[in-house]
């Protein structure tokens, strides 16, 4: 099996992927299962993104694991999330340039929801000193309950010290140098990394095809040993988005 820890729908820089475009890319790239969430909710309306969740399911209902992704406006919307349970999600995706504060009180309380529903968070990392991985070192360490994964581990000793500190805080790979990964591997971290590629956003990164780019990612993660790959492409991602 191949999962796929880290992929999305809708509107990224420019271009858009759609439901379509999404699930029959990867069910051709041999992807058995993903968790996805849709980049659209950062410019369009919960009724939009709503429809490309649903549409998703319609496509691949077995093989997709569906993350809110969530804005402090939506939260405000609903405060205990109610509004989103139209769809069966199964675990919250939080990006900081959302306006989320690490250590303000709308973050703590989608970890406390989280933590009440038995779902991780997804939490993207890097980018800007706001949402570094240690940033999130508090929290995951206040909701020891929550599974956290710090996407993109960056930049990657920090996320290293969040999970040295705290059981609950894991990384996916998604743009994560090859070098890094060995890292965490050889600090004994392979039960805590998922496999990740950010599809569809490599596209809008890369000039190479985004077929190739996955290929040539998941045989480089390999390369890194056929335990640690299965655990990372399978066993991990059963283990973290499984209640
Ligand atoms: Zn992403």
């Amino acid at each position: 099996m191949l999962c796929d820890a880290h992929v999305h729908v809708g509107y990224f820089r420019g271009l858009y992927s759609s439901p379509e475009d999404v699930v029959r890319g990867l069910l051709r790239l041999g992807v058995s299962r993903w968790a996805i969430s849709s980049t659209s909710t950062s410019g369009k309306s919960w009724a939009f993104v709503r429809r490309e969740y649903e549409r998703t399911r319609e496509l691949a209902s077995k093989q997709s694991v569906l993350l809110l992704w969530l804005t402090p406006k939506m939260l405000d919307q609903s405060r205990d999330l109610r509004k989103y349970d139209v769809l069966p999600f199964c675990g919250l995706k939080i990006h900081g340039a959302n306006g989320w504060q690490t250590d303000g009180k709308p973050l703590r309380r989608a970890f406390a929801i989280a933590q009440e529903r038995k779902w991780p968070v997804i939490l993207h990392t890097g980018g800007s000193p706001e949402y570094e991985a240690g940033r999130f070192g508090p929290l995951c360490k206040e909701f020891p309950a929550v599974r956290v994964v710090l996407a993109h581990g960056r930049p990657l000793d920090q996320a290293l010290e969040v999970m040295q500190q705290a059981d609950n805080a894991w990384v996916d790979t998604a743009f994560m140098p090859l070098r890094d990964v060995q890292k965490l591997l050889a600090q004994g971290m392979n039960r805590r990394v998922l496999f990740g590629s950010d599809y569809s956003a490599p596209a809008s990164f890369f000039k190479s095809p985004l077929a190739s780019y996955y290929r040539r990612r998941v045989a480089a993660l390999r390369g890194l040993g056929e335990t640690a790959w299965r655990l990372m492409a399978e066993r991990n991602f059963i283990a973290m988005f499984t209640k």
